[in-house]
């Protein structure tokens, strides 16, 4: 039922640095269009916890309405896509995992996205590949998943989630 395509390899290079918008689920084409953002709230102890970590195009439309943010007495902090990006970055978002001041889950799904290659293209089709069989990711769960996985995930044919099935699969072909 699957196929090894061609074409799934070349959309893994071609999407290469680009993102996904959080908000409209457009394509961010690159890092200057990017903007990453998190919801703070001040907790009793003084100290801020963030939640809401996403990746949104840099535009009224798809940022967080910070006025209507507020009235919830969180606050909006943001920082360029691209200041996420390189062992800066990386170091940067480690050093949020440290401080705890943005939900751990959070950070390191977005390391995963910024800084695994192909996760980001991937990440939407990991519960239907699995279930359809077609990876078992080998390590922790929550789809800390190995390149080949994400080779594998991105070498089916997908169209807005579904497989789509191809007659030329390997068993039969191999028949
Ligand atoms: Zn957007």
């Amino acid at each position: 039922m699957s196929v090894k395509t061609k074409e799934g390899k070349a959309l893994t290079k071609k999407l290469e640095n680009t993102w996904i918008c959080d908000a409209c689920g457009g394509s961010i084409k690159n890092a200057s269009e990017g903007w990453s953002q998190w919801i703070g709230y001040e907790g009793p102890d003084g100290k801020w916890k963030g939640q809401g970590f996403r990746l949104v195009h840099h535009r009224m439309e798809c940022m967080y309405d910070d006025c209507r943010i507020m009235k919830g007495e969180g606050s909006v902090f943001d920082m360029p896509l691209g200041a996420l990006l390189g062992p800066d970055g990386l170091m940067y978002l480690l050093a949020l995992i440290d401080a705890g001041s943005v939900a751990t889950d959070e950070v390191l799904d977005m390391i995963k996205r910024l800084h695994i290659p192909g996760y980001e293209q991937a990440r939407r089709y990991f519960d239907r590949a699995i279930d359809k069989e077609l990876i078992r990711p080998e390590l922790w769960p929550g789809y800390f998943c190995y390149q080949k996985e994400i080779d594998t995930v991105l070498s089916h044919n997908w169209n807005e989630g579904v497989l789509i099935e191809c007659s030329n699969d390997e068993s039969r072909a191999a028949a």
